[in-house]
């Protein structure tokens, strides 16, 4: 499916970006999904750091950061222009919104944020027990439609922001130590801090759900 470019808001520090495209009523996505993204011949996987509430009005939004000088998220962050189109497949499996729990644990770094944005907001309308601890380098990197979202939940929930440069501080020490019972962790972001939180925390959790790439 074709999608065009509505939107483009860059970080302050313009190495990541919160894109925003058109989408027809056709698309249907589950939170926590992530689509392939065509654009410029070069394919990657992109999650879907928009709601339902968004796709209701024909809106979808990703989240990305530039990682690479000549690849896909170079041209995602620097080169794509307000109303070119780029080709994205059907949403994919990917992590699973489980409602069977009354706690949620959401452990992020990075862009890995982008697939929690829409499972917190439909965990929220449930009425859940929300803690987010997500690290980045500095506030510099992150659009401000994320750091919206990120308000708009700590009105309700417990949300740690781990900032590396101003605290001098690793995401291990954001973590709660009191866990409680039926609690559901996911954690998305590169497999060290995965591997690392799950030892940490298997046994105080009741599942863990994680992505990383
Ligand atoms: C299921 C899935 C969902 C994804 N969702 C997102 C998303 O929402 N936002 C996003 O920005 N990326 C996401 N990615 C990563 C994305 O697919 C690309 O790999 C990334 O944008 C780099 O692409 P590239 O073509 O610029 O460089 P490539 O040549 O593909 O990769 C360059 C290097 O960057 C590393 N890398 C990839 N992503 C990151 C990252 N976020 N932080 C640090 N290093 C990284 C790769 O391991 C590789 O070593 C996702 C990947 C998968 C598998």
């Amino acid at each position: 499916m074709n999608i065009k470019l509505i939107n483009k808001e860059f970080s302050k520090n313009r190495l990541s970006v919160y894109l925003e495209f058109n989408i027809s009523h056709n698309f249907h996505f589950i939170p926590g999904q992530f689509v392939l993204i065509n654009y410029k011949w070069i394919t990657r996987a992109y999650s879907i750091a928009s709601t339902l509430e968004n796709l209701k009005n024909h809106k979808i939004g990703f989240y990305i950061k530039k990682v690479s000088k000549n690849w896909l998220s170079k041209k995602l962050v620097e080169d794509i222009q307000i109303w070119e189109k780029i080709k994205i497949s059907s949403a994919m499996w990917s992590l699973i919104v489980d409602y069977a729990y009354d706690n949620y644990l959401f452990v992020s770094t990075w862009t890995w944020l982008a697939p929690f944005i829409p499972i917190i907001e439909e965990l929220q309308k449930e009425n859940k027990n929300i803690t987010l601890v997500h690290w980045e380098k500095n506030l510099d990197y992150i659009p401000s439609t994320v750091i919206h979202k990120l308000h708009s939940f700590q009105e309700k929930h417990k949300i740690y922001l781990a900032l590396s440069e101003t605290n001098k501080t690793h995401i291990q020490d954001y973590i709660p130590s009191k866990i409680p019972q039926n609690t559901a962790l996911y954690l998305c972001g590169n497999s060290n801090m995965v591997k690392d939180i799950t030892n940490k925390l298997s046994n105080k959790v009741s599942k863990v759900f994680y992505e990383q790439y």
